[in-house]
């Protein structure tokens, strides 16, 4: 912070330039630099379409086209490649659990362009948002000479993103959509009803998905919290069914489950749903195991829609206030129905680290957040759970194995062998054979520990075809 960089003191006559216009009372917002935050997500997943920088291309829009400035996305902390100085920085958060992500770009950017008169620092985004009264968030946003930006920008909101900024290789054959902000329901883990207290829905998607359509994003992938909760849900989905017959879009996808209380009194969503081209519907059950009757039934709609059951994502909170037992019967019950879980572990809105490790035992409760009813063992044994629950799904398996999984272990006539056995006598073989119909708790409540399975030595009966006989 003290030291002045290179950069920056390499670039007197461009500042001097900038300050000139600022005296003159013509504040020169001319090179905008937008930036997402080094996060921890895979470089595979740089344009995942769960954590596409969609604020920062919306903000790029507004900026270029009716600001008319230049501007530069950097994706971690690099420095503008096509200006020198940018009059303004534009920097993203998300999770509050990624918020040191986001103290060390401000950082970096501040130590690179010291001078706030010449360049503004503005932070903005999720964790900027919920974070915003807190005061050590507003003394370290003064410390760095940060101004922080409250919930959505409405002056950006209404371009299209400029997704030509992301053009770095990583082409996406999809577009982010919003046709409405906000959630009526009110759920205690959730940041949705702080940040978009309103709940505003769109008439019609045509103009909205239009431009994108242009630039070959011709599936859509939806942002809303509450889909159909939009008053207007028809006729959008009435519009994507017609979109869809003219093959002017592809698939689409909803990021949040769908309201299965809304879905249950309005069937005929389901049916729109599924002509309209959507994959994947996840529908929630955050509460008690006793609820199952309303979850089986709004599964039972999406399958009369005809969606396979394998297809379909009930979104599960854990970590939280139903302890291991209850979300273990809950896993079983999603098994019977043969739907896959998104397992999702409750983190405080007010954290902000998360230093999960699936491997190690962090059960001294530092490293990341564990509910005071539940173990880190437990954390750990009900995410393996889920995931080995879900291979069975998808792969159609009664069982799950990890010597299987990796097939390195077995030849393909060994692998064949097995899978023809009966599950009793296929554990011979697999000492590692998980059943997901039983209540798997950790070996020790207290502690995490995960043993590398061994391929046992006993040799595995093949039936091998032998090629004709030539005579
Ligand atoms: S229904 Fe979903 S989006 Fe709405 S408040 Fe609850 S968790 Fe958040």
């Amino acid at each position: 912070m003290k030291e002045k960089s290179k950069n920056a003191q390499s670039l007197r006559p461009e500042n001097a330039e900038i300050s000139k216009n600022r005296i003159k009372g013509d504040i020169l917002k001319q090179y905008i630099l937008l930036v997402e935050p080094k996060f921890p997500t895979r470089t595979k997943s740089k344009n995942h379409k769960n954590f596409l920088p969609i604020g920062l291309l919306k903000l790029a829009a507004w900026y270029k086209r009716k600001k008319k400035c230049k501007v530069e996305l950097a994706r971690g902390k690099t420095l503008p490649k096509t200006f020198k100085t940018p009059s303004r920085i534009e920097i993203t958060s998300l999770f509050t659990y990624w918020s040191e992500y986001v103290w060390d770009a401000v950082k970096f950017y501040r130590e690179n362009f010291p001078d706030p008169d010449v360049t503004e620092i503005r932070l903005g985004g999720i964790y900027a948002s919920l974070h915003y009264e807190n005061k050590e968030f507003q003394d370290r946003c003064k410390r760095y000479n940060v101004n922080p930006i409250k919930g959505v920008q409405e002056e950006a909101e209404r371009f299209f993103p400029y997704y030509e900024l992301l053009n770095n290789g990583n082409s996406i054959d999809y577009q982010i959509v919003h046709t409405s902000r906000g959630c009526h329901r009110n759920c205690s883990f959730c940041g949705t009803w702080i940040l978009e207290p309103e709940f505003k829905g769109r008439k019609k998607i045509w103009a909205k998905i239009k431009p994108g359509l242009k630039l070959g994003l011709k599936n859509l992938v939806f942002y809303d919290n509450n889909l159909f909760y939009n008053p207007h849900i028809r006729d959008i989905l009435n519009e994507l069914i017609e979109l869809k017959k003219q093959r002017k879009i592809g698939w689409s996808e909803s990021q949040s489950g769908f309201d299965g209380r809304i879905l249950t009194e309005n069937p005929d969503l389901a049916i729109l749903l599924k002509k309209a081209g959507f994959r994947y519907p996840r529908i929630a059950w955050d509460w008690d195991y006793d609820q199952w009757p309303k979850v089986e039934k709004q599964i039972q709609i999406l399958r009369d829609a005809g969606y396979n059951s394998k297809d379909i994502y009930v979104f599960m909170i854990y970590n939280w206030d139903l302890n291991f037992e209850e979300m273990e019967e809950k896993r079983i019950k999603c098994r019977e129905w043969n739907v896959q879980i998104s397992d999702c572990r409750n983190r405080p809105l007010n954290r902000l680290h998360d230093y999960y490790k699936p491997l190690c035992d962090q059960g001294n409760g530092e490293d990341y957040y564990i509910h005071p009813d539940w173990t880190d063992a437990e954390v750990k044994q009900f995410r393996k759970n889920v995931r080995r629950q879900n291979i069975c799904v998808r792969q159609n398996y009664q069982y799950h194995s990890k010597l299987l999984e990796h097939k390195k272990y077995y030849s393909k006539e060994e692998y064949v062998a097995i899978k023809s056995m009966s599950i009793e006598e296929a554990k011979k073989y697999l000492p590692d054979l998980w059943i997901p119909s039983n209540i798997t708790r950790p070996i020790n409540r207290n502690k995490w520990s995960v043993e590398k399975v061994k391929k046992p030595h006993e040799a595995i009966p093949v039936i091998l075809t032998l090629p004709p006989i030539q005579i």
